[in-house]
């Protein structure tokens, strides 16, 4: 053992003693320097082509007005034949949602749980159906993917910071109006950015599918859109300074803002988003049930609660919006 460390002592001697007396030599030239694209988001598009259905004619409409509730079904006992029974029967709700909306629909890191005033409002729906806000089967879906999972059947129900619209109507029908948010934009804390009109042909970040997104092309100065999957993206872009703000509902903002100090909201609201929970077409019972379960979220106080526990610190709107109904 003395003996190999002795050995290596001076092989590591002389090893320095060498590097110490080799000449400098000619510097070897450098790798020729290319730029490259700063690593995105997988998925992003800029300017990307309207998907919004502008060609096929949207009737007027009033999209905050759904259908009116009757009378409600106990808990666990779900009327034969109606879409209720079908999801009782089944043992479990299917409900598209977000997972990456700070205080809307987002995976809490350290109880790996699904959490959000949205998600609150999916487990409103299951206890009105089961008795159990549990039984809920969670799909995390796109804003792009919304309208699609529920023409589809793929889910019950999509609460996902979802704007009811006339387009929208056409596909799918919403519950009564849940909350109303407004367009606003974030920046970067030291930007001296103020509002919409100053972003032309800047790159401002929005999700695909979104009403934000089509807000933006029909702006009087047209920033450069950038479209994402996920509203997670845009923060990260906007962090690496890949684009110049990023605009959507001030509640998801907020999120963005209450995970990063170095971002501020500014701008006023300059559009009206009222959310409503989008379900499928031909399943009007199910559109009257969930507006008698939001009816009772706000007689019963469990909006006000989760209004308190999510957004209370940064939203304005204190109280529930009145339910309309087109009967
Ligand atoms: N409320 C808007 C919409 O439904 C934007 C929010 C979102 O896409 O998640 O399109």
């Amino acid at each position: 053992m003395r003996r190999a460390l002795t050995l290596t002592a001076a092989l590591v001697g002389a090893a320095l003693l060498t590097a110490s007396c080799a000449s400098p030599g000619k510097p070897v030239d450098l790798a020729t320097v290319t730029t490259v694209d700063r690593p995105q988001p997988a998925g992003v598009e800029v300017n990307p082509p309207t998907t919004s259905g502008a060609a096929t004619q949207v009737p007027p409409c009033d999209p905050a007005a759904s259908l009116r509730p009757g009378p409600q079904p106990p808990a666990g006992s779900m009327p034969q034949g109606s879409t209720m029974r079908a999801i009782q029967d089944r043992g479990r709700l299917i409900a598209g949602v977000d997972q990456n909306t700070f205080l809307f629909g987002f995976r809490n890191p350290t109880s790996n749980a699904l959490e959000g005033f949205d998600i609150d409002r999916v487990r409103d729906v299951a206890a009105a159906i089961f008795g159990d806000p549990n039984r809920v089967q969670y799909k995390v879906i796109t804003s792009a993917e919304r309208i699609d999972a529920l023409k589809r059947n793929e889910v019950d129900i999509v609460v996902r910071t979802m704007t009811a619209t006339c387009a929208r109507w056409v596909d799918i029908n919403f519950s009564a109006i849940y909350y109303v948010a407004g367009q606003r934009l974030v920046v970067d804390r030291s930007s001296p950015i103020t509002g919409i009109d100053q972003l032309g042909g800047k790159r401002v970040c929005a999700a695909k599918g979104s009403t934000s997104l089509n807000k933006l092309r029909e702006s009087p100065a047209p920033p450069e859109a950038v479209a994402v999957d996920n509203w997670s993206d845009c923060l990260l872009m906007l962090q690496q300074g890949q684009v110049a703000a990023v605009s959507t509902d001030d509640t998801i903002l907020a999120g963005m803002v209450a995970q990063d100090p170095n971002i501020k909201l500014v701008g006023p609201k300059f559009t009206e988003e009222p959310y409503g929970i989008g379900i499928p077409k031909q399943n009007e019972d199910m559109v009257r049930f969930v507006n008698g379960v939001l009816e009772k979220s706000v007689t019963g106080g469990s909006w006000t609660a989760s209004y308190n526990r999510w957004l209370a610190k940064a939203g304005e709107q204190a109280a529930p919006p009145v339910a309309k109904y087109r009967d």
